[in-house]
């Protein structure tokens, strides 16, 4: 059983990471995906943080908000990423795994496996 401390903590606690949820959703939104043609409108839901370097990832940004990281810590994690939308990051993932180059060929998946 909770005591009315300890629930007045976790109010608190829930509202932090929603006003963090929703700078962070504000920014994805205001950056917008860098593969789609300038100009193009993605709602953050739409918006992934795609880590450019594996290696330097400590951890997806949605799970940082989870577990209250700071703000700093959160854009230091943003520092490392670039804003795509799901398509797009589905294509660099499917691109990095197969050891394609992610810029140059401007082709998708879908239009290499329809030469094929
Ligand atoms: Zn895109």
């Amino acid at each position: 059983m909770s005591t009315p401390g300890s629930e007045v903590k976790r109010l608190r606690r829930k509202a932090t990471r929603k006003a963090t949820r929703e700078l962070i959703n504000g920014y994805k939104e205001n950056i917008g995906c860098v593969d789609c043609p300038a100009g193009t409108k993605h709602p953050c839901y739409v918006l992934d943080f795609d880590h450019l370097i594996a290696e330097e990832k400590i951890d997806s940004i949605s799970i940082m908000i989870k577990d209250e990281a700071s703000i700093r810590r959160i854009f230091n994690e943003i520092k490392k990423c670039e804003v795509v939308c799901k398509n797009h990051h589905a294509i660099r993932t499917h691109k990095r795994r197969n050891g394609l180059p992610l810029t140059g060929d401007t082709s998708t998946a879908t239009d290499k496996y329809a030469r094929l």
